[in-house]
């Protein structure tokens, strides 16, 4: 989700070693078009599997090398329920709550609010396109930690619309199915502009 641009971000996470994070690889994202990004993700039966801990950590590497805060297994060409949630504040997400990555496996929507919040959102495999899309304000949500832990959690505003954007992502929907016109569709560029004004 939403690329920005700026300095890199390093990568540690104290569940890993400097070896281990040595060893991950940063992967090629699906660009739109490619179908993987329009299939609905199979669930994970076994998180600890070693093929999932290392697309993990693959995950994690290319989320911070893309500078996004987020980023959903089918986005790397796997169509698995995984993804990354990796907030954190920025100049032009200032309010964005910095927070250690995490990685959701088969990520479960429990509830949402009925009120909806508008924002900015740009994809990873969406370059140059930036669009305003509504999103449930307050959600809760379940997930699998890559210990196999289950973990229930309540997420607003921001973090909230991280989630729901990588949550679309494993049922092979993107932000511009979201957007309710395109005339709130305007490129990169123009956005840029937009919030430099
Ligand atoms: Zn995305």
């Amino acid at each position: 989700m939403i690329a920005e641009p700026g300095k890199g971000r390093s990568i540690g996470c104290r569940c890993r070693t400097r070896k281990e994070i040595a060893m991950s690889i940063i992967r090629q994202i699906a660009q739109l078009g490619q179908p993987v990004l329009r299939e609905v993700a199979k669930r994970i039966e076994r998180p600890g599997d070693p093929a999932v801990q290392s697309l993990i950590d693959d995950l994690l590497v290319t989320v911070a090398d893309a500078n996004g805060v987020g980023i959903a297994a089918p986005q790397v060409f796997v169509s698995l329920s995984l993804f990354i949630v990796a907030s954190r504040s920025n100049p032009r997400y200032p309010n964005a709550p910095d927070m250690e990555p995490v990685a959701m496996i088969n990520p479960e929507l429990i509830w949402a609010s009925s009120d909806k919040e508008k924002g900015w959102e740009g994809c990873l495999s969406i370059p140059g396109l930036r669009g305003v899309v509504p999103r449930h304000t307050r959600i809760g949500v379940r997930y699998q930690t890559r210990k196999g832990e289950v973990r229930e959690e309540e997420y607003s505003h921001f973090l909230a619309r991280v989630f729901q954007h990588e949550f679309d992502h494993v049922q092979g929907v993107v932000f511009i199915d979201r957007v309710e016109s395109t005339r709130e569709l305007v490129t990169e560029k123009e956005y840029l502009r937009l919030v430099s004004a």
